[in-house]
């Protein structure tokens, strides 16, 4: 099953952690749109037949969007690509875009997943992170989806900020909780070199938060939601029983997925391709196809990319799916390899899978890239 991705970079204000693609120039949004819409129809064989599970609006920010272009590009979808067994359909939004006349717009376009990008129920660190929203907006803005009548709502929260109050932490996550959504990503905050926050650094305005600070915060988000009835099922996302993002999880789980838009990327099972980073540039290349790059992936790539995604997740490695998709030596490499961490507690291996508690995924990445094998 495969998935299919709209990127809109574009935003109304640029948050001051944020290292996404995204362009605060809205008057090219309209033409860009218009020209997806175009890649869509030129891209219609790269899922090579296979039915559309999912499909994601992210960005940028999504909600800047009429709620008719979103319909007209599901509406695309359907008729372009198998979409008989289409699950899922997420759209990304900014809490002060949701309005009742927006949410019901998407209702009616199809979309049947809210994603909110929250950050924080706090308003001096929304501030500090230059957001559009303060907490009031967040919270208004679950509840009027709620009152709209949408029942898979996931939120997104950073943690592991060098400032705001120091109990900003604890209440975003009571207020998470209390709002009962059904999905909750939370991610450490990383200080990009491009970003605003990478200049404060740089001029020794801002300095991350100890690697302990990180780890205690860490442990906190994991055991507040998982006592509140969430599952940690990947290093960034927990979600109420039935609730996993489908999308992401296709991603993880290395399945094929097509990127509309500048900057988006796509992988077809082995080749991976992507759109230059510019508006203009992929609006000038879109049509003669001459705004991207691919590159093949070997065997070693996908197998690395396995090993790095699978061990962030619950179920961490099928060894009888690897032993498929690479081979009886490469799997059998694989379990002599991980035995060490096997026998020092970090890595579990029930015979049928390989895994780490998520516990320990905050510092999994020395272990995944010990992992590793090069070519
Ligand atoms: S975090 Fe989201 S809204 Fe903020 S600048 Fe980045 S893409 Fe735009």
């Amino acid at each position: 099953m495969a998935g299919i991705y709209f990127h809109i970079p574009f935003c109304r204000r640029i948050c001051a952690y944020c290292d996404f693609y995204k362009n605060a120039d809205l008057r090219l949004m309209e033409q860009t749109l218009a020209a997806m819409e175009r890649e869509v129809v030129m891209r219609r064989n790269f899922l090579r037949g296979e039915a559309v599970r999912t499909i994601y609006f992210g960005g940028g920010t999504p909600s800047l969007v009429p709620t008719e272009w979103i319909a007209r590009a599901i509406e695309l979808c359907r008729a372009r690509f198998d979409c008989s067994q289409l699950e899922e359909v997420t759209l990304e939004a900014n809490p002060d875009d949701l309005s009742t006349e927006y949410l019901a717009g998407l209702r009616a376009a199809g979309v049947n997943r809210l994603s909110i990008g929250i950050q924080s129920f706090d308003d001096e660190v929304l501030r500090t992170m230059n957001r559009r929203h303060d907490a009031a907006a967040a919270v208004r803005a679950v509840e009027t989806a709620r009152a709209v009548g949408f029942d898979n709502i996931t939120i997104d929260l950073i943690y592991g900020l060098p400032f705001g109050p120091k109990d900003a932490l604890t209440r975003s996550l009571v207020q998470a909780v209390a709002l009962d959504v059904e999905h909750i990503s939370a991610y450490h905050l990383t200080i990009e070199p491009n970003t605003r926050f990478g200049r404060m650094a740089a001029r020794g305005e801002l300095t991350p938060v100890p690697d302990e600070e990180s780890e205690h915060q860490y442990l906190q988000v994991h055991n507040h939601l998982t006592a509140a009835g969430y599952d940690h099922y990947e290093i960034s996302n927990f979600a109420k029983e039935g609730f996993r993002s489908r999308h992401n999880s296709s991603y993880w789980h290395s399945q094929r997925y097509l990127g509309i838009g500048p900057a988006a990327h796509s992988f077809d099972g082995e080749q991976r391709v992507w759109a230059v980073a510019s508006v203009a540039e992929y609006l000038n290349g879109v049509d003669a196809a001459e705004c991207f790059e691919s590159e093949i992936l070997t065997a070693t790539d996908r197998y690395n990319e396995v090993v790095m995604t699978a061990l962030r997740c619950r179920e961490g490695i099928d060894l009888v799916e690897l032993r498929e998709k690479f081979g009886a030596v490469r799997a059998e490499y694989f379990c002599a390899e991980a035995e060490r961490f096997v026998a020092s507690g970090v890595l579990s291996n029930d015979g049928k899978r390989v895994a780490m508690c998520p516990e320990r995924w905050l510092v999994c990445d020395s272990v995944i890239a010990d992992l590793f094998v090069e070519d």
